[in-house]
């Protein structure tokens, strides 16, 4: 495998300088007063003359955007471009469980494996003088400038490769006038096929193709040694602006582009008039598949029982460090991809790593799921573990052995229907929080009559359309997961109310404004579905008393020396439900497991109480089994990713109940004995079962519910006297 240091390494002996020395300052200075003529005012002039050392001692590094200078050579030859992600052991002693770079990415490839027309493609397209000019193309930057001020101001491809490796882009006379300092000083240092060979191992072509490497597997299902003319003039066309100039999404921009880009090159020099003719003409086919070439999948055969693949916890991170870059620092993509493989940054993440290997060796090894599987359709599985402050302590995204890096996570990317464990978000939650009703309301188990279906719906699991006689208390629906009464209950609130509490409580990310009806609020048929991780850090809110933390996975992010910090988490909750109805839920909730008719009868966790829901879809394509200890809750979500049924008989009747009994057992084997902590806005009391009112002395038959304590049933009466 080629490393980037290797690439990059320092060009010994040859100076290949064509300037003085004495010429290149004239010239940097000539611009910048240039550019601040154009642009700014007079004061930068001292501050920049100040930092080329024509006044005194000093710098601006100061007033530079408050950044300090890169420098390069350091960066390079140090390896600090290495991102290291660590965990904390159980002492809090920090382990690294990672390592970032590019070349891991299997994208690197070396100059003269490139194809000359891609090559030339990319000079002509993007720096036609870049054989010829010391780094800064002068000519065009002071056009730029004139024309459009910092924003763009002719990037050289150097300039553009300093840009991609350092992840600095704010269009400011500050960061352009770093750029150039840099560029010239880059070109010093290493040749030209040097720079070429970097820049074109870490432009972003869309699509996450990153490298031209990537981008001609992806859009044509080439090695980049073999592209046509025409291919590589698209390629090239792709990286100014890449969802843009994608061939695929706008391919009349990427074409106008990509014959400008020809234009050049014919012009140039670079390609006859006959090629010239021949590209024009060429039919392309873009392929547009991620390819999984067979090397990597020869790998992942051989290293079967090794952790040949980071984890899916550290592809997470992956991606919520590169969300929050460009979140905070307003990168894009690019840039902020850049940052975490190229940029040496330190990673302090927030897995448990006992949680994490025990979800690893359960879910690799298929434990709880049949030995044998179709290998075309495999059954998959996805899990989500967070504490009770939003932290996530561990996530798998899918069963079986791990085939690559940053493959599909379930858990946190897939939209899966959440079946009846909507339930308590959007049904049993709301109606005690807003006092329709308590633990011992008595509701028939009889569908509504729905206008637009024009007949009583719905029914219960079976298709059991229960009995308008039979009254149940609210635990007594939650419990065996009856249909019938969420619908009225949703009917009671309105659909919309519900859709309220998914959104503004629960905080689901996926819904949509069809969500707002009968079957998504009452059944869980939602428009796109739900994700497992967002489905967990709503749970939480029952064990939390009330508090709603956004699930998060690393403390900080600093820099390679530690002494900044890039991004850190706030873990600051969200009172999004009264601790009284939280509690009240997390009791109702228990009943799941520990009553007779309750669906997760089989799925306790041994020593500890526990809350749950079980989901299941009508269709039986997705099963859930959401709970929560006084240490964690977990999401296990079990299906198939292209829709099949899941056969009961052969899978169990809630596989996704098996696999989570599994690993909160082993999970919590060594932890301290706990109970949750309730507030005192809820008290347990018992109620009169005819009537469900406060039981009165003369009550016959009574059983206990928890309760708002500003919203008791009144004492029952009717039951004195007789
Ligand atoms: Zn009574």
């Amino acid at each position: 495998m080629n490393e980037q240091k290797k690439v990059l390494s320092k060009k010994k002996g040859k100076k290949r300088k064509q300037m003085s020395a004495g010429l290149t300052v004239f010239l940097t200075v000539f611009l910048i007063c240039f550019m601040i003529a154009v642009v700014t005012g007079a004061g930068i002039v001292l501050t920049v003359f100040n930092d080329l050392g024509f006044i005194g001692a000093g710098s601006i590094e100061d007033d530079v955007a408050g950044v300090d200078y890169i420098d390069l050579d350091e960066y390079i030859a140090n390896q600090s471009q290495t991102t290291i992600v660590y965990a904390y052991d159980e002492k809090g002693k920090e382990v690294e469980i990672a390592r970032l770079h590019g070349s891991e990415n299997r994208m690197w490839v070396d100059l003269n494996e490139v194809c000359k027309y891609l090559k030339d493609a990319f000079v002509a397209v993007e720096d036609k003088r870049f054989f010829d000019h010391d780094g800064v193309d002068w000519i065009r930057s002071i056009g730029g400038v004139i024309k459009s001020g910092f924003s763009e101001g002719g990037s050289t491809i150097t300039q553009q490769l300093i840009k991609n490796l350092t992840g600095e882009n704010q269009a400011t006379f500050a960061r352009k006038y770093k750029e150039i300092k840099n560029a010239l000083k880059l070109e010093q240092h290493f040749d030209k096929d040097e720079i070429l060979e970097a820049y074109l191992n870490t432009i972003y072509l869309d699509m996450g193709c990153y490298g031209v490497k990537t981008g001609a597997e992806y859009y044509f299902g080439k090695d980049v040694s073999e592209l046509t003319l025409m291919e590589s003039a698209i390629l090239a066309s792709i990286t100014q602006k890449p969802r843009k100039n994608n061939p695929m999404i706008n391919y009349d921009e990427n074409r106008n582009r990509a014959v400008y880009c020809l234009d050049t090159m014919l012009s140039e020099g670079m390609i006859s008039q006959e090629e010239y003719d021949e590209a024009i003409a060429e039919e392309v086919v873009f392929k547009g598949v991620h390819s999984n070439t067979s090397e990597k999948d020869d790998e992942a055969e051989v290293s079967a029982t090794t952790t040949e693949y980071q984890s899916y916890y550290v592809d997470y991170v992956i991606d919520c460090v590169i969300d929050d870059l460009m979140a905070q620092y307003g990168y894009s993509e690019t840039e902020a991809w850049t940052q975490v493989f190229y940029g040496g940054l330190r990673i302090y993440t927030a897995v448990d790593m006992d949680v994490q290997e025990e979800m690893e060796d359960v879910y690799y090894n298929r434990i709880t799921f049949p030995d044998s599987d179709d290998d075309e359709n495999p059954i998959q599985s996805a899990m989500v573990i967070l504490d009770y402050e939003g932290r996530l302590v561990g996530i798998m995204g899918q069963l079986g052995k791990k085939t690559g890096n940053r493959v599909l996570n379930i858990a946190a990317d897939s939209f899966r229907q959440p079946g009846s464990c909507i339930k308590p978000l959007s049904c049993y939650a709301p109606a005690i929080e807003l006092d329709y009703y308590y633990w011992s309301s008595y509701l028939p188990n009889f569908g509504i009559y729905l206008k637009k279906m024009g007949s009583t719906w719905p029914t219960n699991y079976g298709g059991n359309p229960g009995d308008i006689e039979d009254l149940r208390t609210l635990q007594q629906a939650l419990a065996p997961s009856l249909n019938t009464i969420p619908a009225r209950i949703v009917d009671t609130l309105s659909p919309s109310r519900s859709y309220f509490f998914l959104r503004d409580v629960f905080k689901l990310s996926t819904l949509t404004q069809a969500d707002a009806d009968y079957a998504p609020m009452a059944i869980g048929a939602m428009t796109k579905g739900v994700k497992a991780l967002d489905m967990a850090a709503a749970y939480v809110v029952f064990g939390s008393q009330g508090m709603y933390y956004e699930p998060w996975c690393y403390y900080k992010v600093t820099n390679a020396s530690g002494t900044k910090t890039i991004l850190e988490t706030e873990r600051e909750g969200e009172q999004v439900l009264s601790a009284g109805t939280a509690d009240v839920m997390n009791h109702m909730m228990q009943t799941v497991v520990t009553s007779s008719g309750g669906t997760g009868r089989s799925y306790s966790v041994k020593g500890f109480d526990s809350f749950a829901k079980s989901g299941t879809t009508s269709d039986n394509k997705d099963k859930w089994f959401i709970g929560g200890t006084p240490y964690y809750v977990c999401a296990a979500w079990v299906g198939f990713e292209d829709n099949t049924e899941i056969n009961t008989k052969k899978y169990g009747q809630n596989p996704a109940g098996k696999v989570y009994k599994e690993v909160m057992n082993r999970i919590h084997e060594d932890l301290d004995k706990k109970k949750f902590e309730y507030s005192d806005e809820s008290v347990r009391r018992s109620y009169c079962t005819a009537t469900g009112l406060l039981a009165s002395s003369s009550c016959k038959d009574k059983a206990t519910g928890w309760y708002k304590i500003d919203n008791l049933p009144t004492r029952c009466k009717q039951c004195s006297g007789s």
